[in-house]
């Protein structure tokens, strides 16, 4: 199964052309890590990938097409930025929202706040978490709803380092499940760890493939990486 972009474009309202002529497919499962400066297009495409955004071209969802402005079930989306919406009386309701809290999802919640390392919060109200719990909230939210895709645009960004990385090892061992991160954390360690890393400059993806074949020659990614060291 796929994920199969054909063509796509994206434009914004002012004129901004922030995606160009797109053809990617990816593999589902996989792990594919997005990366690039600022302004490349990395969010867009996320957006573009979940359908939040109308675009030109066709998304292709393991053989379902996209429909425009429709947000596709297959995937959930840990925005970029995003000022997390927190209304329950408790951390541990606030996974419970919107579905009958049956013992059993009661207790995946539990397990999932563990993972993300957010128990002690699990009485706590919501609005007295930190930017970075709240997206560590976010996230294991979104592993709850065993969603198949993941989209994390800078979804550990207000985590501190070691925390996000933890957290990142840890989705890269979940099981059938496509991931797609944005993150300007270069980690060699989780980056190798990536199937693919897809490489973003102005509204192109120039560079695809895994870490180690991209480090190796003098691409731009191998650049870009550098750089930021
Ligand atoms: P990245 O996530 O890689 O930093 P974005 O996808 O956010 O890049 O942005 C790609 C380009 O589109 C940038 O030039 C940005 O300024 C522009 N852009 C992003 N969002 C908007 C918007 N809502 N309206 C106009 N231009 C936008
Ligand atoms: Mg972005």
């Amino acid at each position: 199964m796929e994920i199969d972009i054909q063509n796509v474009s994206m434009t914004y309202s002012n004129g901004k052309q922030a995606l160009q002529h797109l053809n990617l497919s990816l593999k589902t499962p996989s792990l594919i890590g997005l990366l690039g400066p600022n302004g490349a297009g990395k969010s867009t495409l996320c957006r573009t990938i979940t359908g939040l955004y109308r675009s030109m071209g066709t998304v292709q969802i393991d053989g379902e097409y996209l429909k425009r402005k429709r947000r596709t079930k297959k995937s959930f989306f840990v925005q970029q930025g995003a000022d997390y919406q927190l209304y329950a009386p408790t951390v541990e309701d606030e996974f419970l929202i919107g579905r009958k809290a049956s013992p059993e999802l009661r207790q995946a919640a539990l397990a999932r706040l563990c993972e993300m390392g957010l128990e002690p919060f699990a009485d706590r109200h919501p609005a007295s978490l930190s930017g970075g719990q709240k997206q560590r909230i976010a996230v294991a939210r979104a592993l709850i709803r065993s969603k198949p895709i993941l989209i994390l645009d800078e979804g550990t960004s207000a985590i501190d380092r070691q925390t996000a990385h933890d957290i990142e090892n840890r989705l890269l061992k979940l099981q059938d499940l496509t991931l797609i991160t944005v993150t300007h954390h270069l980690d060699e360690d989780l980056l190798k760890k990536y199937d693919k890393i897809l490489y973003m400059e102005n509204g192109y993806i120039k560079e695809e493939g895994a870490f180690e074949s991209l480090i190796s020659v003098p691409s731009r990614f191998a650049a870009y990486f550098q750089l930021k060291k």
